[in-house]
Order: C-alpha cells, then sequence, then structure tokens
C-alpha cells in the first residue's frame, strides 16, 4: 500500500496518512462494527477525489481492487463509513457553504460541512434545513445527502432527498457528472455521450424501461424508505429525467457527493406543541392515523414508551418528575405543529376532540419554557444511550427500521415483546408519524454469550418488520448491518435491479464494497468490535 500512498501524496492537494493511530481511529464509526482502512487522505479539491477515483479504476482495471469509502463525520451506525481501502474524509477541508441564494432559497454546499453549523447560518437568513437528523451537531451535510436522512419533521417535510436539487459527483472512473433534473431533451443528449456518463443515462434508462413493470413493485407503504436504491423517483410521466435520486441514499457506493445545491424553507421557530398521554396502543395508532390526517398535519409526532420512561426514572427521577411521574402511560406523544398561530387554532378543535377520545390526558402549550420541559422526555433517550452498565453499551443493532402507520401498534408491541424475552428493558422510542422506531439494547459486544444474544435479536427484529410489511432501513440506508436482509425484503427479482445499478455505476466494485452488497451475517459476526463506545466523533482532523 504504501506505493498507492506515495502515489496519492505526490498527487493530492489534501493530506495523505497511513499512520496505524489514524487507520485504527477510522476503523469505527458508529456502528458495532470494525474495518481498518489501508490509508486516509483528506481531500482539499475535488480534483482530488477525481485523482484518487481515476487512480483507483486503473488499478482495477489491471485487476488489483483498492475500495473507496468516502466518509464525513463517521456517525452512521450501519458500518456505511467504513472500509478497507482508501478513505477520503471530507470535513477537514471540502467543508464550505459556496453560496446562500437568498432568492431562489437554496444553499450549495461543499459535503463535508458540519449540519449544525449549516443550520445556524441558514436560520439567520430565516430559513432551514427540515429533515436534519438527530444527530446534526456531529454528522455533515454530505453523509445526510449520501443516507438520505430523516429526522424529527420529515413528518411534513419529507426526507433530504426532497430537499436536494442538485449534486456534483465523481464516478468511478474519476469522471464528474453533474445531476439535476433533466427534460427529455436534455436526457437524449446525455445518452448520446460517448463518455462514462453516457454509458450510464443509456444503461439506467434501459434498465427502467425494460424493467418497468418490476420496479413498480418497488414502492413499499411506508413514508421513508432508503433499502436498496430509489429506482422509483428517476424517470417521470413527463419524460424529464433525474439520477440525484439514485445518488442520494446511494452511501457512497455509485459515486462520491462533491458538491450539493439544496434548497431550503422559512423556518418557524415558534410552534405548539401537544403532550398527551395514552394506557392503550390501540389508542395510540389511532390518534396518529387521525392527526396524520388533519388539514394542516403535525410536523412531528414524536413517541416514548413506557420503558423509556421507566429506565429515565430509575437512572434519575428528577429530570423527568416536573412532567410525568409513575405509573407511566403505555405511550406518550409530542405533537408539534409549527404552521403559525393562525392555522393552529383552525385544527385545534378538530386536534382536541382526536386527544378526548384517545387519550389518557393532554395538555396543548405555546410556551416555549413549557415545550422545552415537553421536549425533555423525547431528549431523555440520549441519557438512556449515553448510560453505560459495566462494560455493556446501548448498541444500534435493532433500530431505524419502520411499518406502515396502520401497523404502529404491531410494531410495538412486537419489539416490546423481543426485547422482554431477551431480557431487556422495553424502552423503545421514535418519529410515530412515520411508524419508525428506535431501541437500543444494552450489551456488551465482546462477550460472546451477548453476541450471540445480538444476532438473535437482529433475526427476530428484521423477521418482525417483514412480517408487517416494512422497511429494514428507513431514516438513514442499509450500510452493513442491513445488507443481509435486503434480498430477503424485495425478493431475488427485485434485489436483481438493485444489482444491475450497482454494475452499471461501479463495474469494479470499487466504491464502498460491502455496503448494500457483499455482506453476510457471517461477515458482520467477524467484523463486531471487541468494545463498542462513541467517545470520538470530531477529532482526527487536520484544520483548513
Ligand atoms: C446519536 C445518533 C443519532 C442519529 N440520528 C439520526 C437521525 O435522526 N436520522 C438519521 O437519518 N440518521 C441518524 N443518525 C445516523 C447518522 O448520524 C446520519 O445518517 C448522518 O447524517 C451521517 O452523517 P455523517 O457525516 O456522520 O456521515 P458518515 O457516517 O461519515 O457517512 C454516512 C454514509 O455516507 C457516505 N458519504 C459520506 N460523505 C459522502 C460523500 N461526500 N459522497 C458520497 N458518500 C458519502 C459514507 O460513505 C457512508 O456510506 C444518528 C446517529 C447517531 C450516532
Amino acid at each position: 500500500m504504501s506505493k498507492v500512498a506515495h502515489y496519492l501524496q505526490e498527487h493530492l492537494q489534501g493530506e495523505v496518512m497511513t499512520s496505524t493511530d489514524a487507520r485504527r481511529y477510522f476503523a469505527t464509526d458508529g456502528s458495532i462494527f470494525q474495518v481498518a482502512p489501508a490509508l486516509i487522505a483528506y481531500p482539499r479539491v475535488e480534483n482530488d477525489v477525481r485523482k484518487t477515483c481515476r487512480f483507483s479504476w486503473q488499478l482495477a482495471e489491471r485487476g488489483r481492487i483498492i475500495p473507496i469509502t468516502a466518509r464525513g463525520s463517521g456517525t452512521d451506525r450501519t458500518g456505511a463509513a467504513l472500509g478497507s481501502g482508501i478513505m477520503l474524509v471530507f470535513p477537514a477541508h471540502m467543508n464550505r457553504i459556496l453560496e446562500i441564494d437568498t432568492k431562489n432559497n437554496t444553499v450549495t454546499v461543499e459535503p463535508g460541512i458540519n449540519y449544525a453549523k449549516l443550520q445556524q447560518t441558514l436560520h439567520t437568513h430565516g430559513q432551514f434545513l427540515p429533515p436534519y437528523p438527530a444527530s446534526l451537531e456531529y454528522s455533515t451535510i454530505g453523509g445526510a445527502i449520501a443516507n438520505n436522512v430523516s429526522g424529527e419533521k420529515s413528518l411534513k417535510y419529507g426526507d433530504t432527498l426532497d430537499y436536494v436539487k442538485g449534486l456534483r459527483v465523481v464516478l468511478a472512473n474519476g469522471e464528474v457528472i453533474e445531476t439535476r433534473r433533466l427534460t427529455k431533451k436534455e436526457l437524449s443528449k446525455k445518452m448520446g455521450l460517448a463518455t462514462f456518463e453516457g454509458e450510464i443515462y443509456r444503461s439506467v434508462d434501459t434498465l427502467l424501461e425494460e424493467q418497468h413493470d418490476l420496479v413498480a413493485q418497488l414502492s413499499r407503504n411506508v413514508t421513508h424508505n432508503n433499502a436498496g436504491y430509489n429506482l422509483l423517483d428517476i424517470k417521470h410521466k413527463d419524460g424529464s429525467f433525474d439520477l440525484t435520486p439514485l445518488i442520494a441514499g446511494s452511501q457512497g457506493t455509485l459515486g462520491i457527493i462533491t458538491e450539493a445545491v439544496l434548497k431550503t424553507e422559512v423556518h418557524n421557530p415558534q410552534v405548539t406543541l401537544v403532550l398527551a398521554k395514552f394506557d392503550s396502543l390501540e389508542h395510540t395508532q389511532a390518534a396518529v392515523m387521525e392527526l396524520k390526517d388533519l388539514s394542516d398535519p403535525p410536523s412531528a409526532i414524536e413517541l416514548i414508551n413506557d420503558g423509556v420512561l421507566q429506565e429515565i426514572h430509575d437512572l434519575n427521577p428528577n429530570q423527568i418528575n416536573d412532567i410525568i411521574q409513575p405509573p407511566f402511560p403505555l405511550a406518550t406523544l409530542l405533537i408539534e405543529f409549527d404552521s403559525g398561530e393562525r392555522a393552529v387554532k383552525k385544527v385545534l378543535k378538530k386536534l382536541n376532540k382526536i386527544l378526548e377520545n384517545y387519550a389518557l390526558d393532554f395538555e396543548v402549550s405555546d410556551d416555549p419554557e413549557r415545550q422545552q420541559q415537553f421536549w425533555k422526555l423525547r431528549q431523555s433517550t440520549s441519557a438512556l444511550i449515553g448510560h453505560n452498565e459495566g462494560s455493556a453499551r446501548a448498541v444500534p443493532l435493532i433500530d431505524d427500521a419502520a411499518v406502515p402507520a396502520d401497523r404502529l401498534r404491531e410494531y410495538l408491541e412486537g419489539s416490546t415483546h423481543i426485547l422482554t424475552t431477551n431480557n431487556l428493558p422495553a424502552a423503545v422510542w421514535g418519529h410515530a408519524g412515520d411508524g419508525n422506531l428506535h431501541m437500543q439494547p444494552r450489551l456488551n459486544v465482546g462477550q460472546v454469550g451477548d453476541r450471540q444474544k445480538a444476532f438473535r435479536l437482529l433475526e427476530e427484529y428484521q423477521r418482525l418488520v417483514l412480517r408487517l410489511g416494512g422497511t429494514i432501513s428507513s431514516s438513514a440506508g442499509d450500510g452493513r448491518l442491513k445488507t443481509p436482509y435486503l434480498e430477503a425484503m424485495y425478493g431475488p427479482e427485485q434485489y436483481g435491479l438493485f444489482v444491475k445499478v450497482k454494475q452499471i455505476f461501479d463495474p469494479y466494485g470499487t466504491l464502498n464494497p460491502g455496503v448494500k452488497f457483499g455482506t453476510s451475517l457471517d461477515d458482520l459476526k467477524a467484523m463486531i468490535r471487541p468494545e463498542y463506545d462513541l467517545a470520538h466523533l470530531y477529532d482526527h482532523l487536520p484544520r483548513s
């Protein structure tokens, strides 16, 4: 590898590192897995990315595969930000806001910019990016686009893809393309190109035409689905064509993003927040379904179950007892409206009726201080994640799937059952309106017994999600963790479409291999870390 490192050192403007320390650092991300990269490069300009890809492509043509993994802040919880070859780390240098267009409400950025930093800048312009993840303080926009992330406000505002107008992408061979919605005429021009780009447009178009019916069957009855590749939103009825939906959410397996133009929304910090308690999961689900149907629907419907509240209470009762006391309700919902006072007034009558029908009790608040107290319930889940018991840590393992919202009750009951039958506390929370739940059981993955338990939980959980007609990957992507279940979710024919897409974009398999394809359960077992912690998220970056 030292020859490769020397070549890159000579040809890139950014730094290249091969030290054991740096390789060890980048061997982990937010997941329970580890894979050490051979070397780390910090691209300074797009040309660094092009040169790296071209170099790797040329080696691949001669039969030597050196994988490339793009990396933002490495907060991914599925092992998507790991790789055994070249790790291209973006936050060090390619981290700028290139343009804020206040007329058209767009912002152009490099991928390595910290999400929270961008959000703060947008706030000063009265704008924001609505699908922000809970990890925005630590993560990048590049990671958010590559994972097509969604968050608490995605119920109303959609996922990241809904805000990506266009991308600059370095292809596996080092060519650069710009994706955006093309007219029929522009598409035929692209298809006429004698370049790799032309070949990609021709092949993807042919695939969509020839497999039209199979592609249509990829649709799932969930609000956010990041399992596999998004083939549904490329070609439109009017003949327009956009590769952006394929790249966003592809986790660096089809190309490397070097620039993005994003649409922003007006930010209204004044919201109305409702805290509603339920003693029946059936009633919780019924309320969620009716709330989603309101003429001005909530911007968020977040759920915390009794298991979360009990655990928090056991850890530190003072944390929540000014808002809620035992015995805890089976489910608590936080329902947020952000359309302004007048709009909320209009739905308030209907809202009251829904909650009077289904909730034990509820409180509506326009007071920011009281709202802060309500949010503390949801935020308390980070205390659960951060709490260690001996060597046992809260691990991201059975997480981030989603089911149709009308199967939320079954999802909650099934998840609780899996946790309790494995002698684990049944603490479950999530985006109820999106049928998306989170749980992070505390396990010591370094210990054989707990490792076996982890894989038992994983199997039982994925079976539950698939039985309920859900998706294995909702707000972020498949990474390595979900890869063994991708074919089971779609069946061999639909899965075959994803394999073809990967072959079109990455014929030598140099772009983030092992993510979305080629990772079995046995591979996962071999990759598991001896110890899990998230202590390291933001160092090891040379300063620009
Ligand atoms: C506590 C916690 C809370 C979280 N909450 C959420 C949440 O609410 N919603 C959610 O969706 N996720 C969440 N996540 C997961 C993760 O933080 C997000 O998906 C985040 O957006 C990833 O950004 P990152 O910069 O860390 O990307 P990384 O982890 O570095 O990378 C993620 C993926 O993007 C690819 N990638 C990165 N940069 C590029 C690029 N320039 N070109 C091509 N591919 C690239 C990587 O190869 C990898 O496949 C959470 C994680 C933690 C630890």
